[in-house]
């Protein structure tokens, strides 16, 4: 199951693992047609088995009603991906309540609430694989994203927990923590730049990497797609807790 996987990082992630043969329970808010679709499209080009829930997973409910469409669509989910995630950016002092709840709720609780309705199934089978999407901003901070890192830091200490308590039953918890990755998440970073320094959307993305990766350039979705695969395979059984920047250096300054 990965979440957030009509778009982006998440759809990535999703084609990699139907490319490896694996099911795949797609979700995303997206309409009922466009799920439709991608879900005819990938169990056409990858032969695999494939459902899609539209859940909201910014409330518990919401959270439990995507675990219950992937049961009913799938079965039991023994890999899961928490990917959705949303973005906001003001200065603390500025920073609305509700974007504040909305990030948290969205990046960081429906992480706990998936893993807690997917965690006895998993510990009961003997295997499973949590890897929680978190970011460069779960490691350090930006001016500007307030909740988007708390949310972020809070997701790698929830990492750490679940694999603690999961050590001794074949089920490992891990974070990946990307720097820049070209989706639409960045979109509206690169045209503030664009806009607020006068230069073209392509000077803009250059600068909004440059800025904080030496590295300067994003990484491609498939490569977090081939991470998350790799964490699901034989030589990543003893990798646990861990959180895995893929940030062009930015982590190492
Ligand atoms: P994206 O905007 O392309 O996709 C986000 C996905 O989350 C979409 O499928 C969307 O439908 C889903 N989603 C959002 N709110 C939802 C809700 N309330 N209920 C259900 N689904 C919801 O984003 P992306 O760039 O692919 O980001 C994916 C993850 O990677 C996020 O957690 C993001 O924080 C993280 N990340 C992204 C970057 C980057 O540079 N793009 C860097 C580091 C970490």
């Amino acid at each position: 199951m990965v979440t957030g996987s009509t778009s982006g990082i998440g759809l990535a992630i999703a084609r990699r693992m139907a490319e490896a043969g694996y099911p795949v329970m797609l979700h995303g808010l997206a309409s009922a047609s466009e799920g439709s679709a991608l879900v005819e499209e990938f169990q056409e080009r990858y032969r695999v088995k494939c459902g899609f829930s539209s859940a909201d997973i910014s409330s518990e409910e919401g959270c439990i009603q995507l675990v219950a469409d992937s049961r009913e669509a799938l079965g039991h989910p023994a890999v899961l991906v928490n990917n959705a995630g949303v973005q906001f950016t003001a200065p603390a002092h500025e920073f609305p309540a509700d974007q504040w709840q909305r990030i948290l709720s969205i990046n960081l609780s429906s992480a706990f609430f998936l893993s807690r309705e997917l965690l006895p199934d998993m510990r009961e089978s003997g295997w499973g694989r949590i890897i929680n999407i978190s970011s460069v901003h779960g490691l350090v901070a930006s001016e500007n994203k307030a909740a988007y890192c708390a949310a972020k830091h809070g997701l790698i200490g929830l990492t750490k927990v679940l694999a603690l308590e999961n050590a001794d039953c074949g089920v490992t918890v891990n974070a990946i923590c990307p720097g820049w990755v070209e989706t639409p998440l960045i979109q509206p970073q690169i045209e503030r730049i664009a806009q607020e320094e006068s230069v073209d959307l392509d000077q803009a993305r250059t600068r909004l990497i440059g800025a904080k990766q030496p590295l300067a350039k994003p990484t491609k979705p498939d490569a977090i797609g081939s991470l998350v695969h790799f964490l699901c395979g034989e030589h990543a059984a003893t990798i646990t807790g861990a959180s895995m920047p893929v940030d062009g250096g930015w982590t190492a300054q």
